[in-house]
């Protein structure tokens, strides 16, 4: 058995991160037309939106278990403004790929109106959704059929009980039906995400690996962030790539995939010898800001250019008039908000800061944020 080492990071070390501030005074002012740029050079093409900060898991890693304040609906959006901000994005400010996220965005009563009326803009962006697959055994086939293109399953252990104590759910049998409920619809690839935790599934990698490899999903681990609602994340207790990939090489022989990975966060590794491929996902020991195209917009309206931000852009208040100027409907509002969107990411600074001494945990976590 062998494995390998992962590659370079490709943000560059010495700029400000999110710990420094937040924009340089001298800095050259948003572009008014065009796409989603940053000061860096980097585009932001893919769009996390979510659409609640509600879950009816409890991970330990996300959440508490009596779970938290959630928003008031009054201040989520509705599906009408979502609507809106979805359609500039794609139409205004080259957006090419909606991923639907939350919280659970399953719990979303409206959503797969709100996938058929994202597959419906032009151009037709990519379509996904990243879930805990409750509830996708009744839902995944009426997703399909509205355009949803593909799902990202959060699945962090195969064994019933450190499933329990991972999520406080007793809800293992729920997900794996979820997953097969998505793959028999199509929504293929059918991605698994999963997140180890130290002295409850970090044993349970090689285990979880055979189960994908025998159902066809392609499983991607994720290093623990510092976003947890309840700061309990430590730089000398979380499972590192390296070590998620010495546990794997117990069992199998994994070489790196030589494709160029692009703005993928996932680094590939042929599972012995393929086709079936693994993939790392190293946020905080190989971190690839350099290469990030993302986008984010919370439940409630506030674009975020990282997950690490310590600021956000008020949508929302644009949208409704809250303490500004209401946004017109039509086409003058529109290249509005599209123009606050351009400079909220204009202002993304290079890297996370996870590794920086001054590193400050954002005060939204992962649920609140949309993952
Ligand atoms: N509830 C859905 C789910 O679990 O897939 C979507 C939202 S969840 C916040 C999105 C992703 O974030 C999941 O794959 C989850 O494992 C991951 N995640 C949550 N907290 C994390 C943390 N502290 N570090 C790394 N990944 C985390
Ligand atoms: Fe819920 Fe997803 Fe957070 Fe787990 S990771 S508590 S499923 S939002």
């Amino acid at each position: 058995m062998s494995t390998v080492g992962l590659g370079m990071p490709s943000v560059a070390k010495g700029l400000r991160t999110q710990a420094g501030p937040a924009v340089s005074e001298t800095a050259p002012a948003a572009p008014t037309s065009g796409p989603l740029v940053d000061t860096y050079g980097r585009v932001a093409r893919d769009l996390r939106v979510s659409l609640t900060d509600r879950c009816n898991l409890r991970c330990t890693y996300c959440m508490p278990a009596e779970g938290l304040d959630w928003m008031p609906s009054s201040a989520v959006l509705t599906t009408s403004e979502l609507q809106r901000l979805i359609r500039i994005a794609v139409t205004l400010l080259g957006v090419r790929e909606i991923r639907f996220t939350g919280g659970e965005p399953l719990l979303y009563a409206r959503i797969t109106e709100l996938v058929a009326a994202t597959a419906a803009l032009e151009p037709r962006p990519e379509i996904s959704l990243t879930t805990n697959a409750l509830g996708l055994q009744r839902k995944a086939a009426a997703l399909k059929a509205a355009g949803l293109d593909r799902v990202n399953v959060s699945l962090d252990t195969v064994n019933a009980r450190n499933f329990h104590t991972l999520t406080r759910r007793d809800r293992l049998a729920d997900v794996l039906q979820g997953l097969a409920a998505a793959s028999e619809a199509g929504l293929t690839p059918v991605k698994v995400n999963a997140v180890l935790q130290p002295g409850i599934n970090d044993l349970d990698a090689p285990e979880l690996l055979q189960f994908c490899l025998d159902h066809g999903y392609e499983l991607r681990f994720i290093e623990q962030m510092p976003l947890d609602a309840e700061h309990g994340w430590r730089r000398d207790r979380f499972v590192t790539a390296e070590q998620i990939l010495a546990s794997l090489a117990r069992k199998f022989t994994l070489t790196p995939h030589s494709e160029h990975r692009g703005s993928a966060p996932a680094e590939r590794f042929w599972v012995d010898g393929g086709p079936a491929t693994v993939g790392i996902i190293a946020s905080v020991t190989r971190p690839f800001c350099g290469d990030c195209d993302r986008t984010r917009l919370t439940a409630d309206g506030q674009i975020r250019s990282c997950l690490f931000s310590h600021g956000e852009t008020d949508l929302r208040a644009l949208l409704r008039g809250d303490s500004c100027d209401q946004v017109a409907d039509g086409a003058e509002g529109d290249a509005v908000l599209a123009q606050a969107w351009r400079a909220a990411m204009w202002r993304k600074l290079p890297g996370h800061g996870i590794n920086d001494p001054g590193f400050l945990q954002p005060h939204r976590s992962m649920s609140a944020i949309g993952g």
